[in-house]
């Protein structure tokens, strides 16, 4: 395993005051704190996300946007840009996330990209087909094209890719990926990847997680039958007490791994 797991918590819209922001925040922190083997990120709206960046004194958690402009001022009423997410304090960025679709196509998410990368932030790029049909594969593929034509290898290491296919994120019928789907996915992502940075070396940097109605019920087999290197929440993402159980998984998870690794 090549660095902590990532455990992403996407708070979307459902955080309404900075006094619930903090408060949420400070709970999933001390639970954090504690733990060795997790970064955590919390992405809070953007309208608290300087009161909660204001709250991290520790590495194993930082805050991040759930987008960002990619102009750092100007002429955009309603917008937040990167200057501005970066300077109240995100280190991460969430691009291309499917429920902002309607809002935005891959030319723009291209360009959100490109200008979190070279603002030093780190990019999550969520990728994932519509439904599982005969062309998901050709659709991930371009998605993949769309998002990253521009970005030099050299920014491998601040990309994490989230592979969340539509169809499984917040569904009423809790349906995620199988384990078997987010391996196929990934066999299609990794490919992809080493065609369009020409190295091995720039795939094995970036890190991939899965999103996609997960919960401390299903976790567990992500661990175990694939090499997932974190996570993507929602729904759950503002539970601290489910937060706190999928912690207790992953940390049990590293330690079986590290002792199966010196054949304890
Ligand atoms: C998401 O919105 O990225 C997500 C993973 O949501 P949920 O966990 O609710 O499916």
């Amino acid at each position: 395993m090549k660095k902590r797991m990532l455990l992403v918590a996407n708070w979307k819209m459902n955080v309404v005051s900075e006094k619930e922001a903090v408060n949420l925040f400070n709970s999933i922190k001390n639970v954090i704190a504690r733990n060795s083997t997790i970064e955590m990120i919390v992405c809070p709206p953007h309208m608290y996300l300087n009161q909660v960046a204001q709250q991290v004194i520790n590495p194993h958690y930082n805050i991040g946007a759930q987008d960002a402009f990619p102009d750092e001022s100007g002429n955009r009423t309603g917008e937040t840009s990167i200057a501005m997410v970066k300077n109240a304090g995100a280190k991460y960025v969430i691009l291309g996330h499917s429920e902002r679709a309607h809002l935005e196509d891959r030319t723009d998410v291209a360009r959100k990209v490109t200008a979190v990368l070279e603002n030093e932030m780190t990019a999550i790029v969520c990728v994932g087909e519509q439904q599982r049909d005969k062309n998901w594969k050709k659709e991930l593929v371009q998605q993949l094209r769309d998002s990253f034509n521009r970005v030099p290898k050299k920014y491998a290491d601040q990309i994490v890719i989230a592979y969340e296919p539509a169809w499984a994120i917040s569904s009423d019928k809790k349906n995620p990926a199988t384990s078997t789907q987010y391996n196929e996915a990934m066999e299609v992502i990794k490919k992809e990847l080493q065609k369009m940075f020409k190295t091995l070396k720039a795939v094995e940097s970036i890190r991939f997680i899965y999103g996609g109605s997960l919960d401390d019920k299903n976790i567990e087999e992500y661990m175990k039958n694939t090499d997932v290197e974190g996570f993507l929440v929602g729904r759950v993402a503002h539970d601290p007490r489910i937060l706190m159980t999928m912690f207790r998984l992953i940390e049990d998870d590293f330690e079986k791994k590290a002792l199966a690794a010196l054949n304890l």
